[in-house]
């Protein structure tokens, strides 16, 4: 530690230093701005330099400094609070390192170093200081700190910040037991305002968005932008009587109100997924993928509306077992695939099947997709569910194929989730597979379910793009809401799937076969083949043949079957 060292008493060191007019330190401290100063054993000062003069009192000269205290210049508490630091190293002798302190008067910040001041011989005798203005360095952290928990178009809590909160509330549970509620909103269509408006207009909106939700949710709740159009609402201290869906709904009825001025008015609305929780265990990620499963489902029925995490599907053992059960059936070998097969409607020639997965499981026997299926896509395994049905599916063709006299144009479709469809990885995957199994590319065709071209449609886009290059056919699975048929064709869509409830009406209802007719003239013209899905009668058969569905699919022809029954229908 330096202390500074004066030698002789010290009225006699005062003196010469006045005397010299201590030019030589006075100089050197001229040339620097930094704020020095040293102080008898009362405080006083002895001497100024140069940088405090133009900190503390400017226009006054060092001489009329010298002699008064802290009071005489700065607020009270601050001074007093200078007096106690120095007080403090005259008893102790031990120096205060770098202390931030504030200039009440001005607002500036100081990095301030005391020291103790001794004579000849070791003693104490008054301190010495110097401080540095660090106000540019102390705004900028604080403007980093703000940064880093703040989302900057909207000023609302960014994502750093929200899960911050989130993890503190679960963990608030432990200690007062009530339940907490996440929100995850979405906005519909907002790349349409981004395309047809511009960016800055874009972020006018989620300003607006973000104000509306601080309103809409209630004063103790943390409103927080996660990136994009996605926004999330933290509500916590929830008892039995407090409804979530009330708060849910408000948010997507104060969203639906137009924004911007009168004449050019805007309408957005959003989606919500609510999932609501007790349990102090709960994982924060895993709740807020929860909601976002939640806000998805609210997409598929619609848009403009809030669902909430109700996953267990009805009859089904509680969430937890099921996931655990599930997570069980994926280690063990009680998944497997069925194969129904798909016919082409002129000749009936058997054109392929398509692979479903099933669950045989230990209790409750064979379960369908529907009961497990979007369970998994809410809860995180369908990424291992639809890895083992691709796999399995590739290695039953490439075992069909290797029989000397199976037919060469042999498809094999399989079902991919819309959570598989927008999760990264999947173009790759599905080229690794067929590389493995050593199976043409263009015999296997991907079904996507029509909701997966709401979400995302950049990404799925991109992904659609990667696998067509790769040769792969893709399905639309259940096309029914008349999804514009000119973007399935820049989609990279060779198939549509007519759903099932149109073919089960195509023959009682007259718009449903105008549909189908339209569709799939529409479809041929632009190189897209048509699929009739669910075909029971003969009735439909003969009307979907009649109005030139390419192929189609249905207990009729053949219930989905073993790949053993398969090799039967082949005629191997
Ligand atoms: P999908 O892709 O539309 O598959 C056709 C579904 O309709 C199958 O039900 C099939 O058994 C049923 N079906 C076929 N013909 C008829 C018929 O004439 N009448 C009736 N009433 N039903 C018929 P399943 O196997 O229960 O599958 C339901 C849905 O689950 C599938 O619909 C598909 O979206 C999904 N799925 C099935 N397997 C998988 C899979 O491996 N991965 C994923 N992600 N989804 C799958
Ligand atoms: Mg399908």
């Amino acid at each position: 530690m330096v202390n500074a060292q004066l030698h002789g008493p010290l009225s006699a060191q005062v003196e010469t230093l006045h005397e010299r007019k201590l030019t030589c330190m006075d100089n050197l401290l001229s040339a620097t701005d930094a704020v020095v100063y040293f102080k008898d054993e009362r405080s006083r000062f002895l001497y100024v330099s140069a940088g405090w003069i133009a900190n503390v009192a400017p226009g006054l000269t060092a001489e009329q400094v010298v002699g008064k205290t802290d009071f005489d210049f700065f607020r009270k508490e601050f001074a007093a609070a200078t007096f106690e630091d120095e007080q403090r190293i005259m008893r102790s002798g031990e120096p205060v390192i770098a202390k931030l302190e504030q200039d009440d008067r001005t607002g500036e910040w100081y990095s301030s170093t005391k020291m103790p001041l001794r004579d000849g011989g070791g003693q104490v005798v008054g301190t010495f200081g110097i401080a540095r203005n660090v106000t540019g360095l102390v705004e900028a952290e604080k403007a980093l700190a703000y940064r880093a928990l703040h989302d900057p178009v909207t000023g609302l809590a960014n994502r750093t910040a929200f899960m911050d909160r989130l993890s503190q509330a679960l963990l608030a549970l432990e200690r007062h037991p009530s339940g907490l509620a996440v929100l995850f909103v979405d906005l519909d269509h907002f790349k349409e305002i981004n395309d047809s408006f511009g960016h800055d207009a874009g972020d006018q909106v989620l300003g607006e968005v973000g104000r509306r939700l601080l309103l809409l949710a209630r004063s103790v709740d943390t409103v927080a932008r996660l990136g994009g159009d996605e926004f999330v609402v933290l509500c916590t201290g929830l008892g039995d009587d407090d409804d979530v869906g009330l708060i849910a709904d408000r948010i997507v009825r104060g969203l639906r109100i137009p924004y911007g001025d009168r004449g050019r008015d805007l309408v957005v609305t959003a989606s919500v997924g609510v999932v609501v929780t007790d349990d102090p265990l709960a994982e924060p990620e895993k709740l807020v993928r929860e909601a976002d499963a939640a806000m998805y489902e609210a997409k598929k029925a619609g848009r403009d509306c809030y669902r909430a995490d109700d996953s267990a599907p009805p009859n089904a053992p509680g969430t937890r077992n099921l996931r655990s059960e599930l997570r069980a059936a994926l280690a063990g070998s009680e998944l497997f695939l069925v194969y129904q097969p798909l016919f082409a409607l002129g000749q009936r020639s058997l054109l392929g099947v398509e692979a479903l997965v099933r669950w045989n499981h230990p209790r409750r026997g064979v379960l369908l997709p529907n009961d497990f299926i979007s369970f998994a896509e809410q809860h995180g395994s369908i990424a291992d569910i639809g890895s083992f049905v691709l796999d399995e599916a590739c290695r039953q063709l490439a075992a069909w194929r290797s029989r000397p006299s199976w037919p060469e144009a042999f498809t094999m479709a399989v079902n991919i989730s819309a959570r598989e469809l927008s999760a990264p990885g999947l173009a790759e995957r599905v080229a690794e597979v067929v590389r493995r199994h050593g199976i043409n590319p263009a015999r296997l065709c991907l079904e996507i379910p029509e909701t997966a071209l709401i979400v995302d449609v950049a990404r799925v886009q991109q992904t659609l793009s990667a696998l067509s290059n790769l040769g792969v056919r893709i399905a639309l699975n259940d096309f029914g809401t008349g999804y514009s048929l000119v973007r399935l064709r820049r989609l990279n869509v060779d198939i549509l799937k007519i759903d099932s409830s149109f073919v089960s009406q195509v023959n009682e209802n007259p718009r449903d076969r105008e549909i189908v007719a339209a569709v799939t003239a529409m479809s041929h013209a632009l190189g897209i083949t048509v699929v009739g899905g669910g075909i029971e009668t003969t009735d439909q058969l003969d009307t979907l043949t009649a109005l030139d569905c390419d192929s189609g699919q249905g207990f009729l022809f053949a219930r989905p079957m073993s790949a053993e029954a398969v090799l039967a229908l082949v005629g191997e």
